[in-house]
């Protein structure tokens, strides 16, 4: 999983530092040569266990420049539990 951030980047700068994990790389380093930033694919977590969603979208301010697809899809939370799938209060020892 990672963003992607597309030529609609005005190389702004916001989103480099904001990256917790410093997946995003200036368009001097963009190894495709394309004059846009770049997130490196094998490093971006998706900001998962760092922030509620991509830092860098929030900080970006071009409208559609980041994209992702499967933020949210991260591993099942605490709260997905339901009730039935937890102790009966049965005690085990009587
Ligand atoms: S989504 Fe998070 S981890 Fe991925 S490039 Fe953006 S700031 Fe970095
Ligand atoms: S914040 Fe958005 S527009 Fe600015 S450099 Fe990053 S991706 Fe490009």
């Amino acid at each position: 999983m990672a963003v992607l951030i597309n030529d609609t980047c005005i190389n702004c700068g916001a989103c480099i530092d904001e990256c917790p994990v410093e997946a995003i790389v200036d368009e001097d380093d963009n190894p495709t040569g394309e004059e846009i930033y770049y997130v490196y694919g094998d490093k971006c977590v998706e900001c998962v266990g760092h922030h509620d969603e991509p830092a860098c979208a929030t900080a970006c301010p071009t409208e559609g420049c980041i994209t992702w697809d499967a933020v949210g899809e991260s591993p099942s939370h605490r709260d997905d539990i339901s009730d039935d799938m937890r102790s009966d209060h049965t005690p085990v020892v009587e």
